[in-house]
C-alpha cells in the first residue's frame, strides 16, 4: 500500500470515529486570532484552548485555501474534493483540519442560535470566552448552556453585612441573578442597619438578619429555605469556627455544597469547597487539620471557645478589612463556583484553602485531608 493510500486510510478512520465528533459542516470557533508568520515559520491560532502553531512548509498554502472553507459551508468531503481540484495534497489538508480538530477549534455543533440572551457587556464578553475555550470542557454544548447553568443557579450567602454588596456585585458580574442573604452584624446586633444590594438586577430570595439568631433557630431558618439554593457561600470576617462548622454540618445533613471564605486576622482565605458525601474535607475537617499542625494549637482552640461562649458569629473587635485583599479571594471563589455550578470545571478548591497576604501578596495552598472522625462530616468519611 502505498503511504499516501494509508495516510488517507488512517484519517478517514479517525474522521469517521463517532466519538471524533467530527461537525458535519466544520467552522473555525468565534474569536480565534490567525497569524501567518512570516519566511514560512508557520501559522499562529491564539486564543483556544491552548497556543497552537502549525508548521510546515505547505502550511501557509494550505491555511490560505482552508480559511475560506472553514466557514460552516462545507462538509469536509466537499473541501477535500476542492482542494483535489486547487492541487493541494489532500492528506496534507486532512491533517492539518485534524490538528485544528483536536485542538477544540471547531464549533461542536452547527446551529445558528437565536441571540435572544439578555447579555450585558459582560456576559457577552464571558460568552466569547467560553466560544474559544469549550472545547476543552466537554459537558456543554455551547456557551449558552454555560452562561444559562450560571443564570439558573440559586446561591445562599451567609456573611457579614457589609461585605454583602460586594459579594452580591461580583456574583452579578458573573451572571448569577437568584441568591439568598443571611447576614449579620455585631453579637448584640442591629436591625435598623440598612445594606446596598448594590444591583437591582439580582432577585434576592430570601434576605434575613440572623445577628441575634442561636444555632438552633439558625438551623431552622435553613431548614425552611435550603431547598431553594443549589449552593451555600460563607463569607465571614474572622470567624467563629463553631459557627462555620454549625452551617457546614446542616449543610451535609442536607447534602448542599458549602464553600468558604474567610478573614483569618491579616489572612485572607478561600477554601475549602466542601461537597457531602463526596469525601471531601468540610471548615471541620480544616479546622481540626491546622490544629495538628500549628505550634501552639491551645491558644486557638481557647480563643475559638470563647468566642463561641459569647455566642457570637465573628470576632467583632477586630476592625475593618482589606477591600482589594477580600475581592482578591472573592474573585477566586466566585470563578471556581461558576465553573462548579455549569460544568465547566472540576471545583479547585476541593480538599484545599487558598491562602492570601494582602500586605505581600503571597499566596498560600494548603491540602485539607477528610480527617477520619470529624463530627461534621465523619458519617461521609
Ligand atoms: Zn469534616
Amino acid at each position: 500500500m502505498d503511504t499516501n493510500l494509508l495516510k488517507s486510510n488512517l484519517l478517514r478512520e479517525f474522521f469517521d470515529d463517532i466519538n471524533v465528533n467530527f461537525p458535519t459542516n466544520p467552522k473555525i470557533v468565534k474569536g480565534i486570532s490567525v497569524y501567518s508568520m512570516p519566511d514560512g515559520l508557520g501559522i499562529q491560532f491564539r486564543g483556544g484552548s491552548e497556543k497552537l502553531i502549525l508548521k510546515g512548509k505547505n502550511s501557509f498554502h494550505i491555511w490560505t485555501f482552508l480559511s475560506e472553507k472553514l466557514n460552516g459551508k462545507h462538509t469536509l468531503e466537499i473541501i477535500l474534493k476542492e482542494a483535489n481540484k486547487n492541487n493541494i495534497n489532500n492528506v496534507e489538508v486532512a491533517t492539518f483540519i485534524k490538528i485544528l480538530h483536536s485542538n477544540h477549534l471547531f464549533e461542536s455543533k452547527n446551529k445558528d442560535k437565536d441571540v435572544s440572551y439578555d447579555l450585558d457587556i459582560f456576559v457577552e464578553k464571558q460568552k466569547e470566552y467560553y466560544d474559544r475555550i469549550i472545547g476543552l470542557t466537554g459537558h456543554n454544548d455551547d456557551s449558552y448552556q454555560v452562561l444559562e447553568k450560571i443564570k439558573n443557579a440559586k446561591v445562599l450567602i451567609v456573611a457579614n453585612t457589609y461585605l454583602i454588596p460586594i459579594i452580591c456585585y461580583n456574583l452579578y458580574l458573573a451572571g448569577f441573578k437568584d441568591l439568598g442573604i443571611l447576614y449579620f452584624e455585631n453579637e448584640e446586633g442591629s436591625e435598623n442597619e440598612e445594606f446596598v444590594k448594590y444591583t437591582s438586577n439580582i432577585n434576592i430570595m430570601t434576605e434575613v438578619n440572623i445577628s441575634k439568631m442561636n444555632n438552633s433557630e439558625i438551623r431552622d431558618l435553613l431548614n425552611s429555605k435550603i431547598d431553594d439554593y443549589q449552593f451555600v457561600l460563607t463569607v465571614v470576617n474572622n470567624p467563629n469556627f463553631h459557627f462555620l462548622h454549625e452551617i457546614s454540618r446542616f449543610c451535609n445533613t442536607r447534602n448542599k455544597p458549602v464553600l468558604n471564605i474567610s478573614f483569618v486576622e491579616n489572612s485572607y482565605e478561600v477554601g475549602p469547597f466542601f461537597f457531602p458525601n463526596t469525601h471531601t474535607a468540610c471548615s471541620t475537617c480544616s479546622t481540626l487539620r491546622k490544629q495538628s499542625y500549628e505550634a501552639n494549637p491551645i491558644y486557638d482552640f481557647l480563643y475559638q471557645n470563647n468566642l463561641n461562649a459569647k455566642n457570637t458569629k465573628y470576632d467583632s473587635k477586630i476592625e475593618g478589612f482589606d477591600i482589594q485583599g477580600f475581592a482578591g479571594v472573592l474573585n477566586f471563589a466566585v470563578l471556581d463556583l461558576k465553573h462548579v455550578v455549569a460544568n465547566v470545571s472540576k471545583s479547585n478548591f476541593v480538599n484545599k484553602i487558598l491562602q492570601m497576604n494582602a500586605l505581600s501578596l503571597e499566596l498560600k495552598n494548603t491540602e485539607i485531608i477528610p480527617v477520619l472522625g470529624c463530627p461534621t462530616c465523619s458519617s461521609n468519611n
